[in-house]
């Protein structure tokens, strides 16, 4: 049977990558290639790019509430064909079918109504001078910007940015990770069919380092929002800024989850096995290194492993399906490559942390159970550097001084949980701890006007609500003298 060929999505067109090569991409469920992907160069980006300017001014001159109906058009289109995107996002990642349905998709069609709404909602703002005159601001689209996205939540990340993007009047030329393509792919689908304005939203599929690096260097491309790992947020920031473009940078996280033995201990042991180990611990949310107060730490260690260890690994089409399968066989290699460096630097693996076969369709796809490992030095690379895969340590602690110094002690800032019922507790230490995100008694709950993103190796700037229109935008302030 031939296997589908993606196509670009250029200018309300589909088009095969110019220099005619195409990528191979696998299920990583079976471990098959399942369809083939542009790889697109500089001349693909040049088209795109050149789509997106041609289709600037008439989408930018579009009443607030016009662009608003397009993006609901499209978030209708998606959530009419939920069981498609479902099952090619699970297809596509490895994750469970019923992670994709829970999270994954509905959060697109989220995205896109949400920046509808917001769009409508959007005002500038104005300093009045008493005496004097005053001051009041235009905010204006960017023109072209690019939209480069990762491999772990595919369409809703990629959308994420493009709804915004959208939203504020600017057009896109978007990527969507090498690695999962194809919701990006039935997005371009589902724009033509719905009629989206043609060069409004491009979507150019390849490598990193080429499709990715000649969006980014382009000098029409007015901004770069990115989300993806640290070191390529730095190859992207030594590219762009010196061009000086806009750049937000959503990055990479190796998060702390604090639990004090005053917590609502069944609700943190579930919610910490959910924190750990969703979507195969692949989220950059996740809490890899979990801390527990000292006489709580017997009990949970014997809880979390029975639970951890109950978890169901293997196909993502099975209803009882846990944990699926990870992303990529070298993304699978570098996991359980930690897994051997933690041995080394004398970790003890509780449970979990084997490649396991599965059973049928599955026997040669990418599974590794969850793995809780023990007794590691917190200055160790194991609990330094992001793992990003269903891997966590734990460790006991004694004081709130001692546990600050150690949710603090990486260079990562993105999110952060908290556990106890002392609300003095939490207050001091939320003040106190270096994340962007941090949540107290709960995990990944999202309210979309929040500010979303990362300190100091975690990235630079924030997503979400306003503060993606403020950065998708270039305000102009005018003032005015009066007599
Ligand atoms: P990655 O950095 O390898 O790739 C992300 C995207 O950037 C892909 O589309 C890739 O093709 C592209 N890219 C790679 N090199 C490029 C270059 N030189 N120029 C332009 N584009 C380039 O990341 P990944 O492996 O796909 O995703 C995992 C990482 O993403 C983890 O570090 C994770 O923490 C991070 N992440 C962060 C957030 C957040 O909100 N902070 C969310 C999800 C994932």
């Amino acid at each position: 049977m031939k296997l589908e060929n993606i196509k670009n999505y250029i200018g309300g067109k589909f088009r095969e990558p110019t220099g005619g090569q195409y990528l191979e991409n696998y299920e990583p469920a079976t471990g098959k290639v399942y369809s083939y992907i542009p790889d697109s160069d500089e001349r693909d980006v040049e088209a795109a790019v050149g789509a997106a300017t041609a289709a600037r001014s008439d989408w930018a001159g579009l009443k607030p509430e016009e662009r608003a109906k397009w993006m609901m058009k499209l978030a209708d289109a998606i959530e009419n064909d939920m069981d498609l995107y479902v099952a090619a996002e699970s297809k596509d990642t490895g994750k469970p079918v019923s992670l994709a349905r829970a999270m994954d998709i509905p959060r697109a069609v989220s995205n896109f109504r949400f920046f509808a709404h917001t769009i409508t909602q959007f005002s500038s703002e104005s300093h009045f001078m008493q005496g004097v005159g005053i001051n009041y601001t235009l905010r204006s689209p960017l023109g072209v910007v690019g939209c480069i996205s990762p491999w772990n939540l595919p369409l809703y990340l990629f959308s994420w940015k493009i709804a915004p993007a959208l939203a504020a009047g600017n057009t896109v030329v978007a990527k969507p990770s090498e690695v999962t393509p194809y919701t990006a792919w039935l997005l371009s689908k589902t724009c033509a069919e719905t009629g989206f304005p043609p060069g409004v939203l491009n979507i150019v599929h390849g490598l990193g380092h080429k499709t990715g690096e000649a969006i980014c260097s382009h000098p029409e491309v007015k901004a770069i929002s990115f989300t993806g790992g640290t070191s390529t947020g730095k190859r992207i920031a030594s590219v762009a800024a010196p061009m000086f473009k806009k750049l937000s940078l959503e990055l990479g996280g190796k998060n702390p989850n604090i639990i004090f033995a005053d917590c609502d201990y069944e609700e943190m042991l579930s919610v910490s096995v959910r924190s750990s180990f969703a979507n195969q611990g692949q989220i950059c949310l996740c809490g890899s290194r979990i801390y527990v107060e000292r006489p709580l730490y017997e009990k949970f260690r014997k809880d979390f492993i029975s639970r951890v260890s109950g978890l169901v690994t293997g196909d993502p089409h099975d209803g009882e399906t846990n944990i699926g399968a990870l992303v990529s066989e070298q993304h699978m290699n570098k996991i359980l490559s930690y897994i051997d460096l933690a041995r080394q630097e004398g970790g003890i693996v509780l449970t979990g942390g084997e490649k396991i076969i599965a059973g049928g369709r599955c026997s040669q796809g990418w599974f590794v159970t969850p793995a809780v490992i023990e007794g590691l030095d917190q200055s160790c690379r194991t609990n330094q550097e992001e793992i990003f895969g269903p891997v966590v340590t734990i460790a006991p602690f004694d004081t709130e001084e001692e546990v600050l110094a150690y949710a603090n002690g990486t260079g990562y800032g993105l999110s952060a949980t908290l556990w106890t019922q002392d609300l003095n507790r939490a207050h001091r230490m939320a003040e106190k701890i270096e994340s962007g995100i941090l949540w107290i008694n709960c995990w990944l709950i999202r309210d979309l006007r929040t500010p979303f993103g990362g300190v100091k190796h975690s990235g630079v700037g924030r997503e979400g609500g306003l503060e993606a229109l403020r950065f998708f935008t270039e305000p102009k302030n005018i003032c005015i003298k009066y007599h």
